[in-house]
């Protein structure tokens, strides 16, 4: 059988649109953007036409469900969700039914976790919670089966690859801007943030990588892919 030919494909991240409905996470405040700064970008990404760049959501806020959904129906968009387990139904998160609703809609659940922690080192027990367990209930809310993962805070080494690997997911998203390739593991994102100015938010757009800095991209990547995995504490 025939290999698919490989594309390269910018992603986006978002986490949070509007008012968060939780208290937020230390430096957290930064990720989270006006219902009218999402709408002019959904804007734009429409008309992006085939280069439109694949749109992804991290942490599972309510605005998923509350502003999201309804924004990429109007515009024909579809979406992967990473979502925790561990804030199914907390305020400020999407409920149970949310989740249904967004694969009922054709969005793809993704895995985030469960506890929204750090997966290098993860021992044995953590192992299970935050990726088997995790992934089983999100499979079972979604209908579907989950087969792609983000790193929480988009920390990752060759241990958390080879994990999920392990686990049988088919990728693992980053944050590591720049464009990903269909036939790779690591994916990398562009993450959407406030406040960003019109030339930085276009490198996000078309995951154009800055010259300045690719040096520490190339260092920072090579780290994380190369180095060998952090011990279980
Ligand atoms: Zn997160």
């Amino acid at each position: 059988m025939a290999r698919a030919p490989e594309q390269k494909r910018t992603v986006l991240i978002f986490h949070g649109i509007g008012t968060p409905g939780r208290a937020l996470e230390p430096g957290e405040e930064r990720f989270w953007i006006s219902r009218a700064a999402f709408c002019d970008i959904l804007d734009r990404i429409a008309a992006m036409g085939a280069d439109a760049p694949e749109i992804t959501f991290d942490d599972g806020n309510a605005s998923d469900a509350q502003i999201a959904l309804p924004e990429l129906e109007k515009r024909g968009l579809r979406a992967v969700f990473f979502l925790l387990s561990g804030r199914i139904g907390k305020a400020g998160s999407l409920s149970q039914a949310d989740v249904r609703s967004l694969a009922e809609a054709g969005h793809t659940i993704g895995l985030h976790g469960a506890a929204h922690r750090d997966w290098r080192g993860l021992d044995a027990a953590g192992r299970q919670a935050e990726l088997r367990d995790a992934r089983h209930s999100l499979a079972e809310l979604a209908g579907a089966p989950v087969t792609l993962a983000a790193a929480p805070f988009g920390l990752y080494d060759r241990g958390v690859s080879a994990a999920l690997a392990e686990e049988g997911f088919a990728a693992l998203y980053t944050s590591d801007r720049g464009q990903a390739r269909n036939t790779r593991f690591l994916r990398p994102r562009n993450c959407i943030e406030a406040g960003m100015s019109e030339p930085v938010l276009t490198n996000a757009l078309t995951g154009h990588v800055p010259l300045a800095r690719r040096p520490r991209r190339l260092l920072g990547l090579t780290r994380k892919r190369l180095l060998p995995a952090r011990r279980a504490a």
